[in-house]
């Protein structure tokens, strides 16, 4: 077998998963039905939880101007009165802090995002989508998957047969892996039709403004359901808008037949006849359908992202990522003999919860703004919880905490994550201000520069122990595969000590960042186990025992 992974689909969650598997050293091949790649802004919320975790998007947002998703929605009626507008926040800013380095989210069209992507992937590992490759079927055997797909070659279909060690379905909404796995898909599909898309506005009629720049017109004392929405891009040098149309008497099979009947149904419901529109970049038909596998996948084949929601809310693209990285880790290790089988059941039970709590949220988002009953509509503000920070994998069997034991706590999978409190299966928090010795000379960094899609990162902070507790933990480590593993001693800001030869970085929290995001005392010791996918798999405040009671669920 030359290919390791076939991925269906390069959407976000198909390409996350092929770039995570990548550098993992697995071999894939990445497939799309479609003949080019779409051009769409789409999910262009980036919730700061998926920049932590992908550290390349966080690096491109960083080094460019990426834009902050605009704070309020402006309300006018339509058609437009001429009055004021009514100004309704949609997220609330927030300062940045030393544990959430990015605290508010980003607008990085999906398209850029892909592309962003695929010429990573490509630069990098020599690995092209192969467009114009359906999927159709899938034969699923102990040790291989056999997969049948149709390429188009000129107009001539194809048909292909590639023989893989794992079928990933990243095939959206209406996945054929799901389908022939077997798995259901619960959920509704609400009443209501809309047109979608991307179109420039010529002159300034509608301000990209980051703040402000968002209108929404709707029927005075919310009459009716209808919605016409103008959300500025935000691509430098474009004065590019996403629009969204929609409502129960709409004829949006008429309004996306073409340009002209869209910019006809604009002027007429807004009554806003001076915004004249420029190139439509695409437009589609959009559907509510709040659905979720009950299942992420069965033997040897997985599905990512199959999960579909109301985009009020800004978490299908960010979720469907964050699939990626809890089955990356996972797969990798168990395709390389060096964890059991049984860790990809995690893979579904620690996802499960997370996705359903999302589907309610976006849900009770959608009804505010779309489905209320007449003259009950509400602006869709959206909560802290929504920015991800809380997700978090508590109590799950992978998970190891030795400082919070109690077993009868509720577990909310999707808290705001504002309560200050760090556990096990939460996402690991950043810390900056940290220095380490390079070749006689200091540099600083930050853990969220430490941390490495590929290993588990082990921080030790010794506390009163000693060199005895980190001699300890070092000497456990190294049963088990090093290429896995990054160990880290993170030493008070106190410490005159050297750096340990036993532990791979030895580092000072000069700021005392790392000591009070991670809620850990200069006189304790106290090891986290950060996994490759961000969020600390174990908290472990006996040494060497709780790294072998953690370990013995992922390596065999
Ligand atoms: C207007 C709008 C705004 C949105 N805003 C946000 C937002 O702000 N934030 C957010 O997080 N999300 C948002 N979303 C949702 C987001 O766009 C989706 O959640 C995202 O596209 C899901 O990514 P994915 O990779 O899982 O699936 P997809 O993007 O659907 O990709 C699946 C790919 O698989 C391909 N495929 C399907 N079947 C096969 C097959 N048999 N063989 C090969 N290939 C196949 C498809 O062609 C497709 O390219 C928004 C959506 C819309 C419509």
């Amino acid at each position: 077998m030359s290919t390791d992974v076939l991925i269906a689909g390069a959407g976000p969650s198909g390409l996350s998963l092929a770039l995570l598997l990548l550098r993992n050293g697995l071999s894939i091949r990445i497939i799309e039905k479609q003949s080019q790649f779409h051009p769409g802004e789409r999910g262009a919320g980036i919730q700061v939880h998926t920049t932590s975790t992908s550290a390349l998007i966080r690096v491109f947002i960083l080094s460019q101007e990426v834009h902050l998703l605009p704070g309020n929605m402006r309300y006018f009626a339509a058609p437009d009165d001429g009055k004021p507008p009514r100004i309704s926040t949609l997220v609330q800013p927030m300062d940045d802090t030393p544990d959430r380095p990015m605290m508010n989210a980003r607008l990085l069209g999906q398209n850029t995002h892909e592309q962003l992507l695929r010429e990573h992937i490509l630069a990098n590992y020599g690995v092209q989508v192969e467009l114009d490759t359906e999927l159709r079927s899938f034969e699923q055997h102990s040790d291989h998957v056999v997969v049948h797909a149709v390429k188009t070659v000129g107009s001539k279909p194809v048909e292909i047969t590639v023989t893989v060690n794992w079928l990933i379905g990243a095939d959206g909404a209406r996945s054929i892996v799901r389908k022939q796995l077997g798995l259901s898909f619960l959920g509704e599909s609400p009443q209501m039709e809309a047109v979608t898309g991307d179109i420039h506005v010529v002159g300034d009629t509608l301000k990209q403004d980051p703040i402000d720049g968002w209108s929404i017109w709707t029927q005075p004392d919310n009459a009716t359901s209808l919605i016409v929405s103008m959300r500025p891009c935000m691509v430098p040098g474009e004065n590019l808008f996403q629009f969204f149309m929609g409502g129960e008497k709409l004829d949006t099979l008429k309004i996306s037949s073409n340009r002209e009947e869209l910019v006809k149904a604009f002027h007429e419901i807004t009554g806003r006849k001076d915004i004249a529109f420029g190139k439509l970049v695409w437009m589609g038909l959009w559907r509510p359908n709040i659905r979720m596998v009950d299942n992420f996948g069965k033997g040897r084949v997985f599905v990512a992202g199959v999960h579909v929601h109301s985009p009020t809310g800004g978490q299908g693209m960010n979720s469907g990522v964050q699939d990626s990285f809890n089955l990356a880790w996972k797969l990798a290790l168990v395709h390389k003999g060096l964890a059991p089988q049984s860790i990809l059941d995690t893979y579904s039970g620690e996802r499960t919860p997370v996705i359903a709590s999302m589907l309610n949220m976006t849900t009770e988002l959608f009804r505010k703004e779309f489905g209320a009953k007449v003259g009950q509509r509400q602006d869709f503000y959206r909560g802290h919880e929504l920015r991800q920070f809380g997700i978090n994998y508590r109590g799950g069997s992978l998970i190891l905490d030795e400082k919070y034991t109690d077993k009868n706590e509720p577990i909310d999978p999707y808290r705001s994550g504002d309560d200050g409190t760090v556990r096990a299966g939460d996402r690991a928090p950043d810390a900056p201000s940290l220095t380490y010795l390079d070749a006689n000379e200091t540099v600083a960094t930050c853990l969220f520069d430490v941390f490495t899609t590929v290993k588990h990162t082990i921080l030790i902070f010794p506390g009163s122990a000693g060199e005895n507790f980190v001699a300890e933990v070092s000497k456990t480590l190294r049963e088990y595969p090093s290429n896995f593993l990054k160990s880290i001693l993170v030493l008070p800001r106190s410490s005159t000590k050297l750096p340990s030869p036993l532990t791979d970085m030895t580092v000072v929290d000069t700021e005392g960042y790392a000591h009070m995001n991670y809620a850990v005392t200069e006189d304790r010791p106290t090891v986290f186990v950060v996994r490759p996918d961000g969020y600390i798999g174990a908290l472990i405040t006996s040494g060497e025992l709780g790294l072998r009671r953690y370990f013995s669920s992922v390596f065999l």
